[in-house]
């Protein structure tokens, strides 16, 4: 699709502006028009004026999406699902295509804080949430179809000022983790190497992001291998597929946690440093998702020179779309002479290896048996017992 930014004159820069006016992150009032507009036709080649760039920096903040005032893919599904309103559309299940919106997430932050699971608020109407409305539909003495119609509707409307709740949702995953209990072995790590085939990543200092993020995620798959765990490419190092497919394979699979791995870039050759991202919104965040970035980002802090970017709430794709928790670790920009020093050596990439490693371990163990940062050695070969 196209890029729409400041400055621009396209077609799509005025239903950008209806859409942010309806969300209230642009006043309502039609515009006035501008003097050198008179030759426009329509409306149709509007501006993308400063108005504009704040409201969609804004409503990016306010969606966890990285704040760049560009509408690209990300920021036009996100502008796109907010137009729903729950009871504007029937929902249902539909296999393969699913309802996605805030409608979808509205009605699952209802059934979920009556205690129905839904799995995850993430605004897919998939076969979980089709479970959680027949469920509703039952204790309520409802037609069990799994659809949210008007009768649903008028049900939830009704229950909804009795019922207020925490987030069972995010507790589900931190459930999952205490059943498995302190042992790696047998876990499903699914591992996604940024870029592959004709998408390369970011290129700069003569190195190139597919290549070194091929390169860890082989390091990572042999430490994670030799430490009793298993682990699964969500992509062939030639392929590159979209984070939705990427999400479905390791969803398909079982994975227990997903691990992506990325280089940074920027304008400035002075930024530098690590950051990690969980799945979050301004509903809530992936507890697993959450603690298991901290872990990895203070491990990579702790036992390399590198600047600490922190961690960050985000509601990209593959994040989002993934049933497991779900890490992408940004291991240094590129595009910065040191960084770049660092992700070109072996020594470097073998630690990043090692933190992500310990940084699972830790999450898996009891916090009274949980040693400081930077100590953990992962033992090169799991006793089994
Ligand atoms: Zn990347």
């Amino acid at each position: 699709m196209m890029l729409l930014r400041l400055g621009d004159r396209a077609p799509g820069v005025a239903d950008a502006r209806a859409a942010l006016a309806h969300l209230s992150f642009l006043p309502a009032a039609p515009r006035q028009p501008v003097e050198d507009d008179a030759a426009m036709g329509q409306g149709e080649t509007e501006l993308f004026d400063a108005d504009l760039d704040r409201a969609v920096r804004a409503f990016q903040q306010s969606r966890g999406l990285s704040v760049d005032g560009i509408i690209g893919p990300d920021t036009a599904r996100a502008l796109d699902e907010a137009r729903h309103r729950l009871g504007d559309r029937l929902l249902y299940n539909v296999p393969g295509h699913p309802f996605v919106g805030d409608d979808v997430a509205a009605l699952q932050e209802r059934l979920s804080n009556m205690g129905f699971d839904v799995g995850r608020t993430d605004g897919i109407f998939g076969p979980r949430t089709e479970a959680a409305v027949r469920d509703f539909q039952r204790n309520r003495g409802l037609e069990p179809d799994g659809r949210c119609g008007p009768h649903t509707l008028r049900e939830l409307k009704r229950l909804e000022r009795t019922v207020t709740g925490g987030r069972p949702d995010m507790l589900r995953e931190s459930v999952r983790l205490l059943v498995r209990g302190p042992s790696l072995l047998g876990m499903l790590v699914a591992i996604d190497a940024g870029h592959g085939g004709e998408d390369t990543g970011v290129v700069a200092h003569r190195l190139t992001e597919s290549e070194i993020m091929a390169d860890l995620a082989g390091r990572l798959e042999a430490r994670l291998l030799s430490s009793g765990l298993e682990t699964f490419r969500v992509r062939a190092d030639d392929e590159a597929p979209d984070e939705a497919e990427r999400a479905r394979r390791a969803n398909e699979r079982g994975a227990d946690l997903l691990i992506s791995l990325h280089a940074d870039a920027s304008v400035s050759p002075k930024a530098e440093g690590v950051s990690c991202y969980y799945f979050g919104n301004a509903r809530g965040s992936s507890a697993v998702g959450e603690r298991l970035a901290g872990l990895i980002q203070k491990e990579l802090v702790s036992r390399t020179d590198m600047v600490d970017c922190w961690t960050h709430a985000k509601t990209w794709e593959l994040l989002r779309r993934t049933t497991m928790a779900a890490v992408r670790v940004e291991v240094g920009y590129l595009t910065n002479e040191h960084d770049a020093a660092a992700l070109a050596s072996a020594e470097y990439r073998a630690t990043v290896a090692e933190s992500i490693l310990a940084a699972i371990q830790r999450l898996y163990l009891p916090p009274e048996q949980d040693p400081p940062t930077g100590q953990l050695r992962v033992p090169r070969v799991a006793t089994r017992s």
